[in-house]
Formats: structure tokens, C-alpha cells, sequence
């Protein structure tokens, strides 16, 4: 079996980049069209228009229309066939950035993504997840290659709640217990092949970066302050795991986080955070980790803000005919779930939640005894 590992061609990130963002384009492409909302506009719009007459570029500017759906990249790609864009630029969060991806594939541009919130490991990524009308998730498609030049300023990224950044670390934990899983069980990663050693190493030291840095990271993003903490788990969250999951693959963590919305109280909820919950059912499917460990994931996402509990996840009492709806989604033809070395039943899922709630609580009393 062939191994396959892909990654961006460039990654760029540090505090005030922003500003330079005109020289990096100059070498990509003459005329950027630039996807963002109005929110994010207001916030670094001046910045980036500055840094893109001075490098002597034509920009073209697009509202995005607030859902990474199908008929708004049409749109998009329309527009940039239409100005003769060359360069697809996508500045926000992850819908923005996947709009922006597959408007590029659609009319034959170069990609960049500039995440201005660190709440998922869409940036590094040559994926586009699709949402219908209803903000229900219908599906995600590859385009085959990944974005040009991924560009992070961490001084924008401290200015977003709070909230994302925990989110992004939910998402970045599940990196390297899902890619073991997929390796152990000979599974497929989502770039065509199995996992590298090298995708392997970075999923691990995204993990361990985490743990390490993830708490002091959180204080300090509270504070809207950049310290080498936050550089780290920005680092963690949007390359490692980026990397980390495409090359390396993703288990139950993710099918269980891909599952939760089809119950309407999860609606809420960011990706991270049912990752995060994901993660920890994922641990109670598979006894491979030594409890210490488990223990330890469980602590540092209560420490963090994490969900680690039905009730965290607006869920309190949910019955046992309820979660077998996530159960059989787990369960079906094509789940991520068949990534682990042994067949995963829907119940099997279902108790795996149910024991993942359990051990929430159970920290959480211990943690409160202090
Ligand atoms: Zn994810």
C-alpha cells in the first residue's frame, strides 16, 4: 500500500504578517480577489488593502455570502472568471476559507487562506466541507491540491472569543489518537494513501504541544495577548493539525463530531468542541491508551472549556433511543469509524458516549473536591 503526505505550499505565521501580505501575493498572481464579511472586513481590511497597493496589485473585493455552499462558490469563481482574478484570497473562518478553495478549483486560481480565527484545521487543507440552505453539513469534497500559501497573524487571531481558540485545540487533541488509530489499522487518510511517519510525528507533536502549552495559551488569548504559548498552540491548531489529520487520517472522534449536529441542540455547537467530546468517546470505544492518559485528555479539556459531558453539550439526559441516531450514523457503509482495527456497532458508539459522559462527570467531581 502507498503512503501519501500533502501539505500547503507555503505556511506563514507570526504577529503583524498581515502586513506584508502584498509581497507574498506578488508572487503568486497581478490581480487577488478577496473573500470576506463584513465583520472581518472592518478588522483587517485597511490593513490588507495598504499591503496590496503597495506591492502594486489590482484587487478585487467579494462579500461573502455567509455559507460555504455550492451556489456561492459558483458565484464567487463567476465573479473572479468575470474580473479575471487570478488568485482566490479567503480571510475569515473556516466557511470563508472553503468557499474561497473551491471557487479557485472552479476557475483555475492560486489559493490562499488567511484565517483570522483558530478554530479548525480547515486553512492547511485542500478540503471544502459543503452546508445545504439549512446550515445542515451535506458532504466534502477534495480538490485535489492545497492551498499556495496559508498566512496566520496571530495579533488578529488573539482578538477573536476566546471560545475559537478552545474550539481549535478540541479539534488539534483528536489529531494524533485518531491518525494512531487509522495507522494501527492500516486506514486510509484523506490524501489517498496511508499515513507517513512524518504525519505521524506531527500529529504527535501536536498533542504534546497541546497539553504543554494549551492551558497558558488560553489565559493569555483572554487577555488578547500573543506570548510564545499562544504561537505554539496557533501553530498546533491550524498547521499540525491540519497536516496531522489529512495526511494522517480521522476515526470516531470526527464521525461522532459529524453526527452530533443531526441532534437540534447541538446546532450551537463549534466543530472543535463535538471533536472534543468526540475524542473521549473515541477513548472509551478503543482500550489501547493507559487510563493515566485518558485521564489526562479528559482534565485538560474541563481545564480548557471543553464539553466533556451530555449536559456541557446541551444534551443533559438524553435517552438511550436518541444517541442510537448518532450510533447508526457511526455505524454506516463508508463511516470513519471503520479507520480503527476492529468493526464498530452502532451500539458499541452509543455506550462509548455514554461512558464518556460518565468519566466527565467523574473528573469534573474530583476536579471540584480540588
Ligand atoms: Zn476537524
Amino acid at each position: 500500500m502507498k503512503k501519501v503526505f500533502i501539505a500547503p505550499r507555503k505556511y506563514v505565521q507570526g504577529r503583524g504578517v498581515l502586513r506584508e501580505i502584498g509581497q507574498f501575493l506578488a508572487a503568486l498572481g497581478k490581480k487577488p480577489l478577496l473573500l470576506w464579511d463584513a465583520r472581518v472586513k472592518a478588522l483587517v481590511g485597511p490593513t490588507i488593502l495598504t499591503s496590496l497597493k503597495e506591492a502594486g496589485l489590482e484587487v478585487v473585493t467579494v462579500d461573502f455570502g455567509g455559507q460555504s455552499s455550492k451556489p456561492e462558490a459558483a458565484r464567487v469563481a463567476e465573479i473572479a472568471r468575470e474580473q479575471k482574478a487570478d488568485i482566490a484570497v479567503g480571510i475569515g473562518g473556516g466557511k470563508t476559507l472553503d468557499t474561497a478553495k473551491a471557487a479557485a478549483a472552479q476557475a483555475g486560481l492560486k489559493t490562499v487562506t488567511v484565517p483570522t480565527i483558530a478554530s479548525n484545521d480547515s486553512p492547511t487543507s485542500s478540503f471544502t466541507v459543503w452546508y445545504d440552505e439549512h446550515d445542515a453539513c451535506i458532504g466534502f469534497e477534495s480538490w485535489g491540491v492545497n492551498p499556495d500559501l496559508v498566512l496566520v497573524d496571530t495579533q488578529v487571531i488573539v482578538q477573536a472569543p476566546v471560545r475559537s481558540f478552545v474550539a481549535g485545540m478540541g479539534d488539534a487533541l483528536a489529531t494524533w489518537l485518531e491518525a494512531e488509530t487509522c495507522f494501527k489499522a492500516r486506514g486510509g487518510n484523506l490524501a489517498g494513501g496511508q499515513p507517513t511517519m512524518a504525519a505521524l510525528t506531527l500529529a504527535r507533536l501536536c498533542y504534546d504541544t497541546l497539553l504543554q502549552f494549551g492551558l497558558e495559551a488560553r489565559q493569555a488569548v483572554e487577555h488578547h495577548a500573543v506570548t510564545p504559548a499562544v504561537e505554539k498552540v496557533v501553530e498546533a491548531n491550524v498547521l499540525l493539525s491540519g497536516l496531522g489529520f489529512e495526511s494522517g487520517g480521522v476515526a470516531t472522534a470526527h464521525m461522532i463530531a459529524n453526527a452530533l449536529p443531526s441532534l437540534p441542540e447541538c446546532h450551537k455547537l463549534m466543530h472543535g468542541e463535538e471533536v472534543g467530546f468526540g475524542l473521549i468517546s473515541q477513548l472509551c470505544l478503543d482500550e489501547d491508551l493507559p487510563i493515566d492518559q485518558v485521564y489526562r485528555i479528559v482534565d485538560f479539556e474541563i481545564a480548557v472549556g471543553l464539553p466533556v459531558t451530555f449536559a456541557d453539550l446541551d444534551l443533559e439526559k438524553i435517552s438511550r433511543e436518541r444517541l442510537r441516531k448518532i450510533g447508526d450514523i457511526c455505524a454506516g457503509k463508508g463511516s470513519l469509524c471503520e479507520n480503527h482495527p476492529f468493526t464498530v456497532g452502532a451500539e458499541d458508539v452509543v455506550d462509548a458516549m455514554i461512558a464518556a459522559d460518565a468519566l466527565g462527570w467523574e473528573r469534573k467531581r474530583i476536579h471540584s473536591k480540588g
